[in-house]
């Protein structure tokens, strides 16, 4: 089934499963699409209480014990044919540290069934451009991180690589209201594997990178973009058709506690929230409809999101909870978000050229 551009951002929920689950606070109700939390009043001053404050949150769906393939299914696989049909497309992961954003979108390695949307997305395009006989596809590969409002190129690495050249790296506007990233390297990619490869090599260098600066690699945003080319074999006049897959693991919510962090630390917590807020308002401001005061270029991702986010896009956001006691706060902070993002409408629009 292919998302329909036009439509709202869907949200849906997943949670951990651990052996904690807070059963008690966290509630699934049977419809399939709400949550309600249960928060003890006072828990925040210590005083035992044993009132509860409670919320609900209605969404696109609750993911929780569901498998790999089903999460792909119900959150990649309608983007992914979108985008071979010419719709921008996103995916995103939010969440706090620990949540399973990972999990979900590149999933464990060590295992073929726990590969998460990133792989089975990758998958899914080879096998549909193989398949669509009548049509020519081009398919490029990149992968870009965004540490402290820095753009790094995660495939620079790769052999043949032009390197980022004499401007840097830079978000820039393209006629017609797209984006790019300047100095941002683009792989062309013909089968499964290679994409899959790359994919490695742009995880390696994250991690290579986060321990070079001593950070742990949550605490950056991480983009994979498949940029899709087709044209019809058979239409003599027929248009390029272009579109963005953009793939997107977010850096980790959660806000610092109220003592001992400083430096280095808080500096990462800075960015990713004033990122993070930015998103929000973006998403707001595009629920609204004012899309001439949208603030995309006040953060590196939102202005690298831009057409990602309005426009010719179908947009899925995946809320992972953590769901034990101990971190109720953050799990109500992560679903607040999630429902404020369900107000966004979009415009359908196929990218011909
Ligand atoms: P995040 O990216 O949000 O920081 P991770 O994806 O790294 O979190 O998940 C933290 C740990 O929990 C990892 O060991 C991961 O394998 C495990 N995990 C997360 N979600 C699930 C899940 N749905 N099923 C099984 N294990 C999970």
């Amino acid at each position: 089934m292919i998302a329909h551009p036009g439509s709202e951002v869907r949200v849906l929920i997943r949670s951990r499963p651990t052996a904690n689950f807070a059963q008690e606070l966290i509630e699934y109700l049977p419809d399939g699409q709400t949550v309600s939390v249960h928060q003890r009043k006072d828990s925040r001053k210590g005083v035992v209480n044993n009132q509860l404050s409670s919320w609900s949150f209605r969404l696109d769906g609750v993911l929780h014990d569901v498998s790999q393939e089903e999460v792909y299914g119900r959150v990649g696989r309608g983007v992914v044919l979108g985008a071979l049909e010419g719709y921008n497309g996103t995916v995103m992961c939010f969440g706090q540290t620990g949540a399973g954003k990972t999990y979900t979108m590149t999933g464990a390695t060590e295992s073929y069934k726990q590969r998460g949307i990133i792989p089975r997305a990758l998958q899914e395009v080879f096998r549909e451009v193989e398949q669509r006989s009548d049509h020519a596809f081009s398919v490029h590969l990149s992968f870009l991180e965004i540490y402290n409002e820095t753009l790094v190129d995660l495939l620079a690495s790769v052999r043949g690589c032009p390197g980022v050249g004499p401007g840097g790296m830079a978000v820039v506007e393209e006629a017609g209201g797209g984006v790019s990233v300047r100095g941002l390297s683009l792989h062309p990619v013909h089968s499964e594997e290679a994409a899959l490869n790359l994919l490695f090599e742009g995880e390696m260098n994250r991690i290579i990178g986060a321990h070079a600066l001593n950070k742990h690699s949550s605490r950056s945003h991480c983009i994979l973009t498949v940029h899709i080319e087709s044209r019809s074999r058979t239409l003599s006049d027929a248009k390029y058709v272009t579109s963005k897959l953009n793939l997107v693991d977010l850096a980790g919510s959660e806000r610092l506690g109220k003592t001992g962090s400083g430096g280095q630390v808080l500096k990462e917590a800075m960015y990713i929230n004033k990122s993070l807020s930015f998103l929000e308002q973006a998403i707001l401001a595009l629920a609204d409809r004012r899309r001439d005061h949208i603030p995309f270029r006040q953060t590196k991702l939102t202005h690298a999101l831009k057409d990602s986010l309005g426009g010719n896009c179908n947009t899925v956001l995946v809320a992972n909870i953590y769901g034990e006691a101990s971190q109720i706060e953050e799990t109500l902070s992560t679903l607040r978000f999630a429902s404020r993002m369900k107000c966004v409408q979009m415009d359908p629009v196929v990218n011909e050229h």
